[in-house]
């Protein structure tokens, strides 16, 4: 490596350094949970995991697992259209399919791969994508990677969305696509998907949802985004995640009509290129769906723990984002003071992150909380008792 490339790398971590940007990564040697140890010894709650309803370490899930692994085998060393399709990948396709309310689907490696392979396969310059101005950046990089025209519309801002399906008609579009998270993660809101769909059928445009802080806990029976908004089975595609809700391993999906999915398997290429998931992950996503499906225990005790922590923390002298979602955002604003405030409440025993520009904009510094269905009142009370003290010290709340 020639000596000026080197430099210039330094360089590159110094300015993110002094800019106060660089991220360092805190080392846990326990398995993901309410509790988790880091490798200083200490044992912290965690209210930073998208572990929503405990499933990381659920035991049945964990099971499932190791019974893929004895049946299936660690790895199929193949992409699916090769010797990479086991019966347990049609199964989860199939399964994940019914769950989110659409035909079939499609599984990739991550839903970053997702959304990477989902737009282009499918839309052309002729066409146009309308899109959430806060989607996941996984959205933006697909969108790039497609020819069709873009519009961006102002977060949530249904006004605003329909001037781009103005746009989007007077420019000729031939097919035209809204794409939204169903939750977007820095503020828990929820996309109004009620609203959208009426509005894109005003326009005969179709929609889509990235439903990866959704899947398996929005809505009454955990179908996610478009459950909640009661527009279940009216979504034209919806990307979503194995790696929160749904076990927190690994592994995406996309999932539409029959004919959009089998489109997507001649011509998408992170699914075409890319190793297909592993046996066990398989084994152990269907069986967070069958989880899911027999009762909805878990979702009801993360809504209670949502409606517990966010009043407590409010009335501990916090100001929060409103909303309902078990992303709860703790607002700072200052993003130094989010900072003290993440290392004092670690030193009590909570682990939190502090979130500051350029993820959230500037001036609205916060700490992000997760509930988890595998929190216990007991330990949410510790975790409100901790943020007090520490919000005391720093001045924070009276
Ligand atoms: C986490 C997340 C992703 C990426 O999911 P992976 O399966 O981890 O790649 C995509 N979209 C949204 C909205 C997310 O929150």
């Amino acid at each position: 490596m020639t000596t000026a490339f080197l430099a210039h790398i330094r360089a590159e971590l110094d300015q993110t350094r002094a800019a106060g940007l660089f991220k360092d990564e805190r080392v846990i040697v326990t398995p993901q949970g309410a509790l988790v140890r880091t490798s200083d010894g200490r044992e912290v709650i965690n209210l930073c995991a998208n572990n929503y309803l405990g499933l990381s370490s659920h035991p049945r899930v964990i099971e499932a697992a190791h019974e893929a692994l004895r049946t299936h085998g660690y790895g199929m060393s193949s992409v699916r259209f090769i010797c990479g399709t086991q019966d347990l990948h049609k199964r989860l396709e199939s399964r994940i399919a019914e769950f989110v309310g659409c035909e079939d689907a499609i599984l990739y490696a991550a839903a970053f791969d997702a959304n990477g392979g989902l737009f282009e396969p499918l839309l052309g310059e002729q066409d146009a994508i309308v899109s959430d101005e806060l989607n996941h950046a996984s959205i933006i990089d697909g969108i790039r990677l497609c020819k069709a025209k873009r519009f961006r519309y102002k977060h949530n801002d249904m006004a605003d969305l329909e001037r781009c399906l103005e746009e989007a008609k007077a420019a000729g579009a031939r097919f035209t696509l809204v794409f939204t998270d169903g939750v977007f993660s820095m503020d828990g809101t929820i996309a109004q998907l009620d609203r959208i769909r009426a509005l894109a059928d005003r326009f005969g445009a179709l929609v889509g949802v990235d439903e990866c802080h959704a899947s398996g806990f929005v809505g009454r029976t955990g179908r996610g985004t478009p459950e909640h908004r009661g527009v279940f089975g009216k979504i034209d595609i919806i990307t979503g995640t194995f790696g929160k809700a749904l076990g927190g391993a690994s592994g995406g999906f996309t999932a539409a009509k029959r004919e959009v999915v089998e489109l997507l398997r001649q011509r998408s290429r992170p699914y075409l290129f890319s190793n297909t998931l592993m046996p066990a992950i398989a084994g152990a996503s269907l069986a967070v769906l069958d989880l899911l499906s027999e009762s909805t225990a878990l979702r009801d005790k993360l809504e209670d723990n949502t409606r517990y922590f966010r009043q407590a923390i409010q009335d501990a002298g916090f100001e929060i984002k409103p909303g309902e979602h078990a992303i709860v955002p703790i607002m700072v604003y200052d993003a130094v003071k989010a900072q003290q405030l993440a290392k004092r409440l670690l030193e009590l025993g909570v682990y939190v992150v502090g979130f500051f520009y350029p993820v959230v904009p500037q001036g609205q510094a916060r700490i992000r909380t997760q509930l988890s269905a595998a929190h216990d009142r007991a330990q949410l009370e510790r975790a409100v008792a901790a943020f007090a003290q520490a919000g005391r010290e720093l001045g924070l709340v009276k």
